[in-house]
């Protein structure tokens, strides 16, 4: 009985709504959390597992040395890899697409990989408009790590880091 009078009369005050507005103004006079994407981003881990991209060594030459790991233990089977032996008896792709409708970004591509060649890079913010534009190729792969190389270098010296 006591307890439902107690409940009329905290109705009748509308203390309800008078705690509803005081936490509404606690809000909007506190610090705002809310990010102004894509002028402001939030922080990324530098294990973030974006876009892939291919790398090259500072003289140019590609990283990639055709093992094949990386394809064969993708999950997904998103990698297809192509082989020849070139005139200094060295292997280099001939092909290497990712198709990213079927990756899933486990991150095991590079993980196998025993000379950080491929790699997922920070990039999160890409699109395709129809289904092909999500088969990235070699070229469109090299392109990404080429363009991001800074920050992939500093991102995997970070994460050596806490391994
Ligand atoms: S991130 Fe995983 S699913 Fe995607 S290509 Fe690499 S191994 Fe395959
Ligand atoms: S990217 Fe790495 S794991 Fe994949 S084929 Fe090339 S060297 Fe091997």
């Amino acid at each position: 009985m006591i307890k439902k009078i107690k409940e009329v009369i905290s109705s009748l005050m509308l203390v309800e709504l008078l705690k509803g507005m005081a936490l509404t103004g606690r809000y909007f006079f506190s610090r705002k959390i809310t990010v102004q994407f894509p002028e402001e981003r939030t922080p990324m881990s530098p294990r973030f597992r974006g876009l892939h991209a291919l790398r090259r060594y500072p003289n140019g030459e590609e990283r990639c040395i055709a093992c094949k790991l990386c394809e064969a233990v993708c999950p997904a089977m998103a990698i297809t890899i192509e082989s020849e032996q070139r005139e200094d008896n060295t292997r280099r792709t001939t092909r290497y697409d990712i198709d990213l409708t079927k990756c899933i970004f486990c991150g095991m591509c590079e993980e196998s990989c025993p000379v950080d060649s491929i790699v997922e890079t920070r990039i999160f913010d890409y699109h395709g408009e129809q289904r092909g534009d999500l088969l990235y190729t070699k070229e469109m792969l090299l392109e990404v790590g080429d363009k991001n190389e800074a920050q992939i270098a500093a991102d995997r010296a970070a994460d050596a880091k806490f391994r």
